[in-house]
């Protein structure tokens, strides 16, 4: 029996609107086995317990990136990143975003199943849910990453070889992208409703959840038809391409179905802002209200790997929400435990709660007084182990 007690200025132990003053968090083989006030805590800790008390800083769940690429270098060209991408620079990539206070992360979309693979084998980094190879149509959008199917027969059993690599969640690719030559627009469909519905089934035969990335207004209709758990980017480009769709019945859907939108924006975001241009950068702030005013709840993500997307600086993404409107409580809240609820695994992480993994961050400093105290860490643990937080 191991026991570690993390002793604090606070603790935010999660959802928003708990706060405990003076707290400590006591950890039991990797387990969170009590959350409270310090004196009560050091009252249920044994005497050889290991120790550390942070008279500055604040303990919180790990946060959670709902969307990256292992596989993919931020480096523009992901087809031959992805067939070069080695077991080293996985856990590189993985690595960084542990540092920047990521202990789960979601990656929706390898190579033949590289990040399964990188999840089984390395152990050391931070918790991983993965897709494996996106199902698209042949010549679509991230086609060479080998998860290209055509007609109803071949998505079932594409879904099926997914889950039998291991995959936690079902990427599809429900619309068009940016990143590959020759393949649909990013508003254009690539699945009808149907098809969309039958990955779905097949993959509740697996007990998995889908993931569709969908920057169309009409691929954002259809994969809320079909029920998936989250959608990508949710983008609302109209037909035809040339502004956006922001229709009220899609949106009402989404958030009556409880499906959570990812819009998987960069921590460059206000680089992709400027590039927007002032205007637009505008109505992409009002298209996230308008979401929000529907009640879809939004969880979120970076595309790490993608474009230029790097693996560091979560706090910097997570900026992103406080520029919206969001309050910094909220903000937390979504990059923890709406996002454990999301991604179906809030029963093991997203929270500080006895029972739960101990999958935590300590640090310097309040985040509810400044966001950015989220990049000042003074620990991160995933199952209680502490992360080397230096760059070697
Ligand atoms: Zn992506």
């Amino acid at each position: 029996m191991r026991q570690q007690l993390i002793t604090a200025d606070q603790v935010l132990p999660g959802p928003a609107g708990h706060r405990i003053a003076d707290g400590a968090v006591l950890i039991q083989d990797g387990i969170i086995l009590a959350v409270g006030p310090r004196a009560a805590v050091e009252g249920l800790t044994s005497p050889t317990a290991e120790r550390q008390h942070f008279p500055d800083g604040t303990i919180l769940p790990g946060l959670i990136n709902c969307h990256v690429h292992l596989v993919f270098d931020a480096c523009g060209d992901p087809a031959r990143a992805a067939a070069e991408a080695t077991h080293t620079e996985l856990a590189e990539r993985a690595d960084q975003l542990l540092r920047s206070g990521v202990t789960t992360v979601r990656d929706l979309g390898d190579r033949d199943g590289a990040a399964i693979e990188f999840r089984d084998q390395h152990s050391r980094g931070p918790r991983i849910v993965a897709s494996g190879p996106p199902i698209t149509v042949p010549d679509g959008h991230c086609w060479f990453l080998g998860g290209a199917a055509d007609g109803e027969a071949e998505l079932r059993a594409r879904v099926r070889q997914n889950a039998e690599l291991g995959a936690d969640v079902i990427k599809v690719m429900a619309s068009g992208g940016q990143i590959t030559p020759n393949s649909p627009s990013m508003w254009e469909s690539q699945f009808t409703t149907a098809e969309l519905a039958a990955i779905v089934d097949e993959a509740s035969k697996a007990g998995l959840p889908v993931a569709a990335h969908a920057h169309g207004t009409d691929a954002i209709a259809a994969a809320a038809d079909a029920g998936v758990a989250t959608i990508e980017h949710c983008t609302w480009l109209r037909e035809g391409g040339g502004g956006y769709d922001l229709r009220d019945d899609v949106a009402a859907k989404i958030a009556e179905r409880g499906i959570f939108a990812c819009v998987a924006w960069p921590s460059d975001w206000r680089g992709f802002m400027n590039r927007l241009g002032s205007a637009r950068a505008d109505q992409v702030a009002s298209r996230f209200e308008w979401m929000t005013e529907h009640g879809i709840r939004m969880i979120p993500g970076t595309d790490a790997g993608a474009g230029s997307s790097g693996f560091d600086n979560y706090a910097g993404a997570l900026q992103l929400y406080e520029h919206l409107g969001f309050d910094r409580e909220h903000i937390i809240e979504m990059a923890t435990t709406t996002s454990a609820e999301a991604l179906g695994i809030g029963d093991t992480t997203g929270q500080l709660a006895p029972g739960l993994s101990a999958d935590l961050l300590v640090t310097a400093g309040d985040p509810l007084a400044d966001l950015a105290n989220l990049g000042r860490l003074e620990l991160v643990t995933v199952k209680g182990r502490p992360a080397a937080l230096q760059t070697r």
